[in-house]
């Protein structure tokens, strides 16, 4: 049994807390707030086995043009933003050429395909199950040929990774979903995939679990992290604390603490916004409105209304631009009601420029166990990245451990 600090009370570092307290380790976690209110809390709360293929770069001429005058709604950015993080926007197109990518998702694809059975024991136990629809994810079209392109690509996703899907026209969806007022081209309904009414709920009944089972939660800056001749210290509302081993799961201010201890962390920062209305009908499923890069998913708070990614640096001013272009287009094709009055929420996406999460010891430091950089499926893995990161700390490997390992990815 050893001592742990776990830094950052996102899904990820209360599932590893969770995974390393059931091995017998002493753990605290801490965090500047409380558990799930930074990132973990504002997602779109879906548990996606569909997210077999992380999200690419597309390197096509024309999407790149379209994003780079900002025609699509997907994605906007900033050149501030995007400036410095070059080097890693460049890493990613590199990794997004189709061979790369391929590779990756054989290894993503195998974290997926477990995320709801890596949920499930933790929902059962923290008694959360009125937040977990198992309704599955639907991809809506609205255009012919991107409908037939993405009809093929559920025959490819279900033969490649065993994801399972039902293809329906435009007619035949409109019967299923009662909230459509217009007819789309077609959906693809993703029927393993979950969705959580209050993904910063499930994450605080994690947390709560933890804590039932004898963890400690204390309030602390992490950037007061030190490494002594011991091991580590850090200086929390409850005075200094010290431990052999340390979490770093701070999803996208993990690079911002490493840098004081020589690592330079290659992150893409894909800014995302929600917003909640109180649409009159209640969707029978989430779905991604494909064209506007905008998700629909009915929450404890409203409709949320998620959006795609914005280029800028972490603490960039607001600009919900995006929001607004989203809603206005869903409101073509469901009633979206009023907008809830509510402070403006934002969050990043922690994305490497290879796709997947840090999972593994830090290359020159025993002892510091890096955790982080989930990208657009956070939510989805953390408790089964916990599980291989349980793994690591206990020295087993496996090709798809070796694969997540800092010492194998980081130059
Ligand atoms: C719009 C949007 C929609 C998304 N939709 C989905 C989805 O449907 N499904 C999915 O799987 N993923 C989704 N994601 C991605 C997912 O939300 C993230 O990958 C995930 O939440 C990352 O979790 P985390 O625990 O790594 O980070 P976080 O949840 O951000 O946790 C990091 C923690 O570190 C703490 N911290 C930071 N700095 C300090 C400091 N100096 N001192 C102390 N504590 C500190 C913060 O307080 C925070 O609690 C979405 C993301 C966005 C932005």
């Amino acid at each position: 049994m050893a001592e742990f600090l776990v830094l950052g009370a996102g899904m990820v570092g209360v599932s590893s807390a969770l995974a390393l307290q059931a091995r017998g380790h002493q753990v605290t976690i801490v965090d500047r707030t409380g558990a799930g209110l930074e990132t973990s809390y504002g997602n779109a709360g879906m548990i996606q086995v569909e997210a077999a293929e992380p999200y690419a770069l597309p390197r096509d001429m024309a999407t790149l043009f379209k994003y780079a005058l900002e025609i699509s709604n997907d994605v906007t950015w900033k050149m501030s933003g995007a400036l410095p993080m070059l080097p890693a926007l460049w890493s990613y197109f590199r990794h997004s050429s189709s061979e790369k990518h391929a590779k990756i998702s054989r290894i993503h694809s195998q974290l997926t395909i477990r995320s709801t059975a890596d949920h499930a024991p933790l929902i059962r136990d923290s008694e959360s199950e009125d937040l977990i629809s198992r309704c599955g994810l639907v991809m809506l079209h609205r255009d012919e040929a991107e409908f037939e392109k993405a009809s093929k690509k559920a025959n490819f996703l279900l033969r490649e990774y065993g994801v399972t899907s039902n293809v329906y026209d435009g007619k035949s969806y409109m019967k299923e979903e009662p909230a459509l007022k217009k007819t789309p081209a077609g959906a693809v309904h993703y029927t393993q995939s979950w969705s959580c009414s209050s993904p910063g709920g499930l994450t605080q009944a994690y947390g709560d679990l933890f804590i039932k089972r004898g963890g400690r939660f204390v309030t602390g800056d992490v950037r007061t992290l030190q490494h002594t001749t011991q091991g580590w210290k850090i200086l929390t509302s409850e005075g200094e604390l010290h431990a052999e081993q340390v979490v770093v799961a701070l999803g996208p201010w993990s690079p911002e603490l490493l840098k004081r201890f020589g690592y330079r962390i290659p992150m893409v920062y894909k800014r995302g916004y929600h917003g909640h209305f109180n649409a009159p009908k209640t969707l029978q499923r989430p779905f991604l409105d494909v064209a506007n890069g905008v998700l629909a998913a009915p929450m404890v708070k409203g409709l949320r209304v998620t959006t795609g990614a914005a280029l800028v640096s972490l603490d960039a001013p607001m600009d919900t631009k995006q929001l607004k272009r989203g809603a206005a287009a869903l409101n073509g094709i469901i009633d979206l009601g009023e907008q809830v009055e509510e402070p403006q929420w934002m969050g990043t996406r922690p994305c490497m420029p290879d796709m997947l999460p840090l999972v593994g010891e830090a290359p020159n430091h025993k002892g510091l166990w890096f955790h982080f950089g989930h990208g657009h499926q956070g939510f989805t893995l953390g408790p089964t990245t916990s599980q291989l990161l349980v793994q690591a700390i206990e020295g087993e490997r496996s090709e798809l451990l070796d694969a997540l390992l800092p010492i194998n990815r980081l130059s």
